[in-house]
């Protein structure tokens, strides 16, 4: 089972909710949770797990192009990153995405470059995996795949992945494979709005999808939802101690229900 958590938003609490579901999972099956945030990844300290080791690391291929060298390429680069001015190529390392288009009937050569590790911490039940982008790095795309796969790999029973916020590419490919999704959103104009957003792509990947409305309470927005957590003080503070909040048993009622869905539908 592969549920993946997202929300148009940043800051809905989508990653809290992510860490409580793995909590809650671990107790009776191996779980696996994966950070697909990978230019901001926070799942470590959600979990308090800053004591990661590293698993693999992420390269694409990027062309090779000497100086002075005749190059029969034409212009196909569709990211701006390759362009043939006269005889001259102009390169822009950092907009290229690792596609090769630009190597099929051409004599343009690659060589790897790192864009990105893939980290993780073993529990008694499961694991967090962690993509995360270097520093500066724009095309981080396949950091996501690479980091669902290498996940995937462990044959856990359930994996909870958490996607990056937005509605861009990296979250279309977090999102793809899941078989249900959960979007998290919160009473205010911005988090419904984006929530729109959010929802007709997980409709156009058709994925069965449920709403959790998160700090329900601190509006009286009229707000469409499945499922809803509280504004409480308690997940703040727990949130900041990156400890789960399922000793609160009203709290773990929010998450059991969720996790019901997700298991039994
Ligand atoms: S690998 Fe793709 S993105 Fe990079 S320069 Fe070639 S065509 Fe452009």
């Amino acid at each position: 089972m592969i549920v993946a958590v997202t929300g148009g938003k940043g800051g809905t609490g989508k990653s809290t909710l992510s860490a409580n579901l793995f909590f809650y999972f671990i107790e009776n099956y191996k779980t696996a949770l994966i950070d697909c945030d990978v230019e901001t990844p926070n799942l470590p300290y959600l979990t308090g797990s800053e004591d990661l080791s590293l698993a693999k690391e992420v390269f694409i291929e990027i062309p090779n192009i000497e100086e002075g060298k005749t190059y029969n390429y034409k212009n196909v680069c569709k990211e701006g990153a390759l362009l043939k001015v006269g005889d001259k190529l102009i390169f822009i390392e950092d907009l290229c995405s690792g596609c090769k288009a630009c190597g099929i009937n051409s004599n343009i050569t690659f060589r790897k470059k790192s864009i990105g590790k893939i980290y993780e911490k073993k529990f008694d039940n499961g694991y967090l995996i962690v993509g995360k982008s270097n520093l500066g790095e724009r095309k981080t795309a396949k950091i996501v795949t690479e980091t669902k796969k290498y996940a995937l790999s462990k044959n856990c029973e359930i994996n909870i992945v958490d996607t990056a916020a937005g509605t861009h590419c990296n979250v279309v490919r977090a999102l793809i494979n899941a078989d249900k999704v959960l979007i998290v959103t919160e009473p205010t104009p911005f988090g419904m709005s984006d929530a729109k957003r959010i929802i007709k792509i997980v409709e156009k990947l058709n994925i069965p999808y449920k709403i959790v409305l998160n700090r329900y309470g601190i509006s009286d927005l009229k707000v469409g939802y499945n499922f809803k957590i509280p504004y409480d003080r308690r997940i703040v503070e727990c949130y900041c101690k990156g400890e789960s909040f399922l000793k609160y048993n009203d709290l773990r009622g929010c998450i059991e229900e969720i996790a019901n869905w997700i298991i039994w539908g």
